[in-house]
This record gives C-alpha cells, structure tokens and sequence, in this order.
C-alpha cells in the first residue's frame, strides 16, 4: 500500500499516518519529523540551515526533501510500501515524486485528502504535544494520555514536548504556504483521477474508518469525495 495523506497543519496526517501504519503494516514517513530529527543534531550543518527554514515555516528546498524521500523510500521496511506524511508539498514535489515511482517501478495506490475546517486548525495546533521517546502525538483536549505526564505508548515519564514552530507567527506563514504552494496539488491528483476526500473534522476513529473506506478498492472509494466543503 503506497499512499499520501493531504491536508494543512493540524489536519490529523500524522495522528492517521501512525494509526494506518498497524493496519497495512507499512511505515508512515513524515518529512517535517526527518528534519526535525536532522535539526536536533547541532553537528550536523544541513541541519542548522534546515532549522532556521523551520523556525520560519516555509518549506525546505526541494533539492534536499526530494533526495531525502527518494532515499527513505529505497529502505526494506518500505518493500510493501507506505504512507507519506507532509510530502508532496508542492506541485514541484507530486511532479518530482511521479518521476521518482516511475524510475522505481512503484505504483501510488490512493491520495487521501483530510478535509477541516480551517478555524479549528488553531485549537488542534495549539493542543498539540508528543511523546519525545517514542513520538506519540497527544491533545491537551482531543487525545490526553491515560496517566499525567506518562506516555500511554512507550510508558516514559516527563518526555512530553511542544514543537517550536506551533507558534502562532509560524503557523500563519505555514497556512499561507499551504494554500498557495500546497492546495494546488488538489487538481493535480483530481486529473489522475485519484484524489478521495474524507471528514477530518469527525472523532479520530470515524477519520481512520472514513481513510481505510477510501482506500478499499471494491467499493470504489465509497467515503470519498464527500460533498462537503471544507476551507
Ligand atoms: P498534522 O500531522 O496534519 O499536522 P496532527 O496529526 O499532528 O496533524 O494533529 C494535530 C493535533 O490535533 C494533534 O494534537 C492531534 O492529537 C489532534 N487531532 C488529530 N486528529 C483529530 C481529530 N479528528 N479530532 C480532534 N483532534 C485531532
Ligand atoms: P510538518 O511536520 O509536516 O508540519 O512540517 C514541519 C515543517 O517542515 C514545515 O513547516 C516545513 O518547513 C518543513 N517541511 C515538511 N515537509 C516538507 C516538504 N515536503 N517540503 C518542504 N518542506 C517541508
């Protein structure tokens, strides 16, 4: 199963990237995590010039994201597929991810679209924390661990984190992003034909079921292309 999640920051890509994953048993990728990880290295140079793009939220040049999916996607956890978390951002990025399937001799199953309404963005993205052990992701409303300050996942203790660019300067430049550089990937998987659109404004379970209804081949993408209008 190879798949992208879309939609803009707070949507609930990776919260369903990392709940897919057990079901189709391929590993989710987040591009914004890869670098996030890259950036916690105060050795390594790339590193502190991918951070400063970070702290301002535009997007990383396509030279490094592209080189950087392009060798994740070679790994062996990734010989039955997987899920792709913040990537393509751009029409640039689909274009380049075509090209890349294609050299591989890999096929892209489904796009699934998170549709949300955009006023709500700011309460999801503000909630958000994770887990700095295992990457659990948390809401001080939506998702609270089971146990104050303890992971539910990994079972740590005190590893709770906020990231640094869900301030509210960075996540109105990221919203800008999205919808100037990344809504236009939208008609882009229309005319292929493989664009589905699902309810991200429902409970966490309902999103997961609505995303594994669209992606099932026989009923043709029944939860797909809803008629609601999100924005
Ligand atoms: P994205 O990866 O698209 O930026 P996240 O998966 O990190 O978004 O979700 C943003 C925040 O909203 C997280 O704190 C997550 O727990 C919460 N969240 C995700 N999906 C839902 C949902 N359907 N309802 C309520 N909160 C949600
Ligand atoms: P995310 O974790 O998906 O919210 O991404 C966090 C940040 O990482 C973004 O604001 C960008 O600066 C960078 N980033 C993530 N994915 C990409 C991408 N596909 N192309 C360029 N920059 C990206």
């Amino acid at each position: 199963m190879r798949i992208i999640l879309l939609g803009p920051p707070g949507a609930g890509k990776g919260t369903q990237a990392s709940r897919l994953t057990a079901k189709y048993g391929v590993p989710s990728i987040s591009t914004g995590d890869l670098f996030r990880a890259r950036v916690k290295d105060p050795n390594d140079p790339l590193g502190q010039q991918i951070k400063a793009i970070l702290d301002a939220g535009t997007l990383v040049p396509d030279e490094i994201t592209v080189k950087m999916i392009s060798e994740r996607i070679d790994h062996d956890d990734c010989k039955n597929g997987f899920i792709l978390d913040g990537f393509p951002r751009s029409v640039s990025q689909a274009e380049a991810l075509e090209k890349m399937l294609k050299e591989k001799n890999l096929k892209l199953d489904g796009v699934v679209q998170i549709g949300v309404d955009e006023e709500k963005l700011v309460e999801r993205i503000a909630g958000r924390f994770s887990c700095s052990g295992c990457g659990e992701g948390y809401h001080d409303k939506f998702k609270q661990p089971a146990h104050a300050n303890t992971c539910d996942k990994c079972h740590k203790t005190g590893t709770f984190v906020r990231r640094a660019d869900d301030n509210e300067k960075t996540v109105r430049e990221r919203m800008h992003i999205y919808h100037t550089q990344t809504e236009p990937i939208l008609p882009y998987y229309t005319e292929r034909g493989m664009l589905k659109t699902v309810d991200g404004m429902a409970d966490m379970d309902h999103v997961t079921a609505a995303i594994e209804s669209a992606l099932e081949p026989k009923n043709g993408g029944a939860a797909a292309n809803s008629p609601k209008k999100f924005g």
